[in-house]
């Protein structure tokens, strides 16, 4: 089976919007429904037809298109269990360990609370590949709004588990104010101090710093690396205060 495309595009202020592919399945998802404009664009630059939103949790930036989008395409929309019902439009409700299969290609689902109690990523194995949503991002992670210091901390402990190869999509383009606090937490990781001017490069050129990969973030993020709960909180405190 071939490979899931990927079309990423810009969306709302500094979101990312993703649509997944397969030509011979014939399906197309839309990870999240932040904007329904970028995304319906991104449906016509790509002439795929929606068949599904996947989504990570329940914030207006990741949701607020669900309805036109199920409105305008008739897609099926896929979330979160432990926060369905403040999904619009929810037609499957997924948990910890269940899977989604998309036109033959598996989404393992991980509940990852802390940013939301239920927020969930899609990990398709075979692919190698991750949604994220705002859970992990280069060089950081969501703020943790719903849930605990450390339910975050399991779920970045999850996340570490996932194969190093794996390109892990996030939800936006925090990278280099993400950047500029980890140096800080880290002073002595030359992985680190490397990565961020090659972030300072990429973002002068208004180049995405979207898709990274487990590997890179095991090297070089702070809150990922953080080692135990009581760090990370140390650490993703640091951050909110920076
Ligand atoms: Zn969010
Ligand atoms: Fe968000």
């Amino acid at each position: 089976m071939a490979k899931l495309q990927v079309h990423q595009f810009p969306a709302l202020s500094d979101n990312y919007g993703f649509l997944i592919h397969d030509a011979e399945a014939g399906v197309t998802a839309s990870i999240d429904a932040p904007e329904e404009g970028a995304v319906q664009q991104a449906l016509a630059d790509t002439g795929w037809s929606l068949t599904h939103i996947l989504t990570t949790h329940h914030h207006a930036d990741h949701t607020q298109a669900n309805a036109p989008l199920k409105a305008a395409t008739g897609c099926m929309i896929v979330g979160p269990k432990p926060e369905a019902s403040k999904v619009p439009g929810i037609d499957l409700a997924l948990g910890e360990g269940e899977t989604f299969d998309f036109g033959g290609h598996i989404a393992q689902v991980l509940e990852t609370p802390g940013h939301t109690l239920g927020h969930i990523v899609y990990h398709f194995a075979d692919d190698g590949i991750c949604f994220a949503g705002d859970t992990l991002f280069p060089l950081g992670c969501g703020r943790v709004f719903e849930g605990t210091m450390d339910q975050m901390w399991s779920s970045m402990e999850k996340m570490a588990a996932l194969p190093p190869e794996t390109v892990v999509y996030s939800a936006h383009e925090y990278t280099q104010a993400n950047a500029a606090f980890a140096v800080t937490a880290e002073p002595d990781n030359a992985a680190l101090k490397a990565r961020a001017a090659e972030i300072e490069k990429l973002r002068a050129n208004g180049t995405p710093t979207v898709p990274t990969t487990m590997a890179l973030e095991m090297e070089t993020n702070p809150f990922i690396r953080a080692g135990s709960a009581a760090r990370f909180a140390e650490v993703r405190t640091a951050k909110d205060n920076f």
